[in-house]
């Protein structure tokens, strides 16, 4: 039976807008699928929402001079898998976003670039219990229906012409994927682009990655693999696949 309501496809993909919480989530959940698409001919953008200066225990290195350090390894791993650095939003454990001013920014961003499919981490991960990864997704969610409204921001009171509805939104470190990337061609890029991390991370962090990277991939042909969970508008908003289907539904 064919339906007309399918998962989008990373194929279908042409500009794609990575966000992560912050420097390093994007490599680490899903740096393959980045350099994959960058291979492929696909314009890949990373920004980053906070610098990451509370990302140290080591009370010699200051919160300044951790998100100085940090942007420079998010554009060294950027570098790495071939993906546009956007910078930062400039948020900090110190300034941290409002709800409203991070959608706000977000869809500034999303009407810049133009992607046809934004990324983030899903908010509705299990168990996720950091307050950054989990308003990161959610303002994402929000941006994802407000960047094609004309009049949003409302308060401007005037349409937007730049105004841009994207056609996919997809979350990396989630455990409702329908979307599995084979990345074992591209497993040493990514984790080159982690390891460009150098603050955040050992090679016993960076062999674990491996072994998540090839659980990933568990039950499928592939050596290591991603997986995301790629929804499009009609999947956003009231309607969900049958639990039923969702086998049959998923794609490479
Ligand atoms: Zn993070």
């Amino acid at each position: 039976m064919d339906f007309m309501i399918d998962y989008p496809k990373m194929d279908d993909i042409k500009t794609a807008l990575f966000i992560q919480p912050h420097p390093d989530d994007n490599e680490i959940g899903a740096g393959g699928t980045m350099a994959y698409l960058v291979k492929k001919g696909v314009k890949v953008y990373g920004l980053t929402v906070t610098q990451g200066r509370g990302g140290s225990n080591d009370p010699a290195i200051t919160p300044e001079m951790l998100g100085e350090i940090r942007q420079k390894e998010a554009q060294a791993a950027m570098d790495i898998t071939g993906t546009i650095n956007l910078g930062d939003l400039g948020y900090h454990d110190q300034h941290p976003a409002t709800h409203e001013q991070l959608v706000k920014d977000l869809v500034r961003v999303i009407r810049e670039v133009k992607p046809d499919a934004i990324f983030t981490v899903d908010p509705d991960l299990p168990n996720e219990m950091h307050p950054v990864h989990i308003q990161t997704g959610k303002a994402l969610c929000e941006a994802f229906m407000r960047c094609g409204q004309p009049y949003y921001p409302y308060e401007d009171n005037r349409p937007h012409p730049d105004a841009f509805s994207v056609k996919i939104i997809g979350f990396y470190f989630t455990s409702d994927d329908n979307t599995t990337v084979d990345i074992t061609d591209y497993i040493e890029t990514k984790m080159d682009a982690i390891r460009a991390h150098q603050s955040q991370m050992d090679e016993q962090q960076i062999q674990m990655f491996y072994s998540l990277f090839e659980m990933m991939a568990y039950n499928t042909p592939y050596k290591y693999a991603e997986r995301f969970k790629l929804l499009n508008a009609t999947l956003t908003h009231c309607f969900a696949v049958p639990k039923e289907l969702k086998e049959k539904l998923n794609t490479k």
